[in-house]
């Protein structure tokens, strides 16, 4: 089969097997030419295919050498349908990790349900005893709860007032302005059960029962605080109530992991192109004005050279894990820099349909954004005939 880009809105509905093993092939590599991170063993990533919980992933078992379980939801080819992107870059990641002699297990299913829960525990206790690090990094639009049965979708609006700046359509460069009404009180409610922290601590709370978490176990889960411009639509608005109560989860874990010198934190990673930040209105243009400045920098990052950081300076570097104020990790800290934010605000107030190419990097915008499907892969011919059918090793 020839495997070409189909995009609907911000989302791509094929995905390029060999594209996206190259993808995560030079993750891998990015990471073997850094210094090894030691401390870890046993690692569960929930959310694990693509991403920061890809890169999470990948930095375990490729810096530190640890065994890691990967839990998702992705789908397998069938038909004339590829599989996602997720599932290809899994397989790929397997496959690497099992030929470097590292364990590796793939549950792929819904997270937030139960039986996933228990599946996952299961196999803990068959493979690998104990987890000693619990990544969450699930971000979807939708949750069933597991215990009520309730179906909650997570929307992006701001709260109390209605929210207008620039947004671009990234396929075709148009700038035009976005204007998104206020959320009511229940889609507020949704968001937050969908994205805040209540499945990271039913996650917690069923490891620890089942014995399956280690003394001293850390665990982590991601947020975004981002610019003033964002912040209406973003960190004020519904997304930004559900990781408030995220943040509160993290606290809240902490005490109850220290009692067994374990610890729970949330990090605050720079905004990237991922699935998940194409769908938020104002964004894309945001990282593309972003990108291009810290590109000129010298400073841009993505999320494997993030989770590097995260890894090797925060949750396992020399001494304490640095937090700001608030007890979040921050490695932000670059994006926000005050020079780089001006720089941005500078070029935001002069972006428009004419220009967008010049003063932001929206071709590289674009060009990730394909990547994350596997398309616009340097060394991949797209012309040549390909299986989409891809087996996972380890699939449980
Ligand atoms: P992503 O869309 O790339 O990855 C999401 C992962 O969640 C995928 O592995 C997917 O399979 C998995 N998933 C979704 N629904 C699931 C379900 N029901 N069961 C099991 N797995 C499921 O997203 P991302 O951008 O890497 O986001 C991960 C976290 O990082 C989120 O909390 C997000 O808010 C945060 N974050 C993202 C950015 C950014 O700019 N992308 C910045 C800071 C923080």
């Amino acid at each position: 089969m020839i495997i070409q880009p189909k995009t609907r809105g911000f989302i791509c509905t094929t995905a390029h097997p060999e594209g996206c093993a190259k993808q995560v092939q030079r993750q891998i590599e990015y990471v073997q030419g850094k210094p090894g991170i030691s401390g870890i063993r046993n690692v569960l990533v929930i959310g694990a295919s693509t991403g920061y919980g890809l890169a999470s992933r990948i930095v375990s078992s490729f810096a530190a050498g640890a065994n890691t379980i990967g839990v998702y939801f992705d789908k397998a080819a069938e038909g004339a349908r590829t599989a996602s992107a997720g599932w290809y870059n899994s397989a790929a990641f397997e496959a690497a990790a099992s030929a470097a002699g590292r364990k590796s297990y793939s549950v792929v299913g819904d997270a937030f349900s139960d039986e996933i829960k228990a599946q996952t525990i299961e196999l803990i206790r068959k493979e690998l005893g104990q987890i000693d690090l619990v990544v969450y990094s699930v971000a979807s639009p939708r949750r069933t709860h597991p215990k009520t049965g309730e179906t909650f979708s997570s929307v992006i609006k701001p709260l109390g007032g209605t929210y207008s700046n620039k947004t671009v359509n990234f396929h075709s460069g148009e700038v035009t302005q976005a204007t998104i009404e206020p959320a009511t009180e229940d889609e507020l409610r949704q968001t937050i059960a969908v994205m805040g922290g209540e499945d990271w601590q039913m996650w917690i709370d069923q490891l620890q029962e089942a014995g399956v978490l280690a003394e001293g176990a850390t665990t982590v889960a991601y947020s975004y605080i981002g610019p003033e411009i964002t912040h209406a639509v973003y960190r004020e608005g519904t997304i930004g109530a559900a990781k408030n109560d995220l943040e509160a989860t993290a606290r809240r874990l902490n005490d109850q992991l220290t009692a067994s010198g374990g610890r729970a934190f949330v990090s605050v990673n720079k905004a990237l192109v991922t699935q998940s930040s194409s769908a938020i209105p104002v964004v894309p243009l945001y990282i593309s004005a972003l990108y291009k400045v810290m590109k000129e920098q010298g400073i841009h990052e993505g999320c494997i050279e993030q989770m590097y950081r995260l890894f090797s300076e925060r949750l396992y570097g020399a001494g304490e894990t640095l937090v700001d104020d608030k007890g979040l990790i921050r490695v932000d800290d670059w994006e926000m820099r005050p020079e780089i934010q001006a720089e941005v605000a500078k070029l935001w107030a002069e972006l428009t349909t004419e220009n967008v190419y010049e003063l932001s990097d929206l071709e590289g915008y674009r060009r990730e954004f394909f990547q994350l499907f596997g398309f616009e892969t340097d060394g991949i011919d797209y012309e040549a005939d390909v299986d989409p059918n891809v087996a996972i090793s380890n699939l449980r």
